[in-house]
C-alpha cells in the first residue's frame, strides 16, 4: 500500500504517519525528518537546507525529488510506504507520479488532514521547534496555501483523496484514517 499524507504544517501528519506505518507494516518516509537529520549531522544537504527551513521556505524541488527517488526505490519501501511532507509542490507531485510509474508501483492513496489556521498556529507554537516562531509559522502557512494546497487538486483529478478532520484525540484521528483505508 502506497500512501501520501497531505495537510498544513502542524496538522499532525508526522504523528499519524508513524502510527499508520506501524499498524500497516509499511515504511514511514518524512522529508522534514530526513532534512532535520541532515542539519544535525551537518552534511552537504543539511548545510544547504538549514537556512531555507529556518525561514519557513521550501527546499528546492530538485533536491527533494532526488531524496525521495532514492528513498522509495529502496528495497525497504517496496512493500509500501507513507510519504509525509512530500509532495509539497505540483512539480514534486508530477515527478513522484513518474517515479512510481517507472518502479511499477500502483498509484498512491491520498489522505488530507484538514484543520483551521488558529488551531495550527496554537499547536506549532506549543511544539517549539526551531522553525516554529510566530513569524516563520506565518510564512509556512502562506507557502502551504500557495504551493502545497494545489497538490490536493492534482490528486483529486486522478484518484480519491480522503479528507480527514484533524481535531480529536490522536487515536480518534487514527481510527478515522484507518476507516477510509479499509
Ligand atoms: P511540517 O510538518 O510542520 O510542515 P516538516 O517537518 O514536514 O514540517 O518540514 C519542515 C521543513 O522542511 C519545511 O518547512 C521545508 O522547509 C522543508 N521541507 C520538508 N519537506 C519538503 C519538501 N517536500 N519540499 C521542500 N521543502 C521541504
Amino acid at each position: 500500500m502506497y500512501l501520501i499524507i497531505l495537510g498544513p504544517p502542524g496538522a499532525g501528519k508526522g504523528t499519524q504517519s508513524v502510527l499508520i506505518a506501524q499498524k500497516l507494516g509499511i515504511k514511514h518516509l518524512s522529508t522534514g525528518e530526513i532534512l532535520r537529520q541532515a542539519v544535525t549531522e551537518s552534511t552537504t544537504l543539511g548545510l544547504k537546507a538549514k537556512e531555507v527551513m529556518d525561514s519557513g521556505n521550501l527546499v528546492s524541488d530538485d533536491i527533494m525529488i532526488g531524496i525521495i527517488k532514492e528513498a522509495i526505490s529502496d528495497e525497504s519501501a517496496k512493500k509500501g510506504f507513507i510519504l509525509d511532507g512530500f509532495p509539497r509542490t505540483i512539480q514534486q507531485a508530477e515527478e513522484l507520479d513518474k517515479i512510481m510509474d517507472s518502479l511499477g508501483y500502483s498509484s498512491a492513496r491520498v489522505i488530507n488532514i484538514t484543520l483551521d489556521d488558529n488551531e495550527l498556529i496554537r499547536r506549532m507554537l506549543g511544539r517549539g521547534r526551531k522553525d516554529d516562531t510566530a513569524e516563520t509559522i506565518k510564512n509556512r502557512l502562506n507557502v502551504y496555501k500557495e504551493q502545497t494546497a494545489p497538490v490536493k487538486e492534482h490528486y483529486s483529478k486522478k484518484s480519491a483523496v480522503f479528507d480527514i478532520y484533524g481535531i480529536g484525540s490522536i487515536n480518534e484521528i487514527n481510527d478515522r484514517i484507518l476507516e477510509v483505508l479499509k
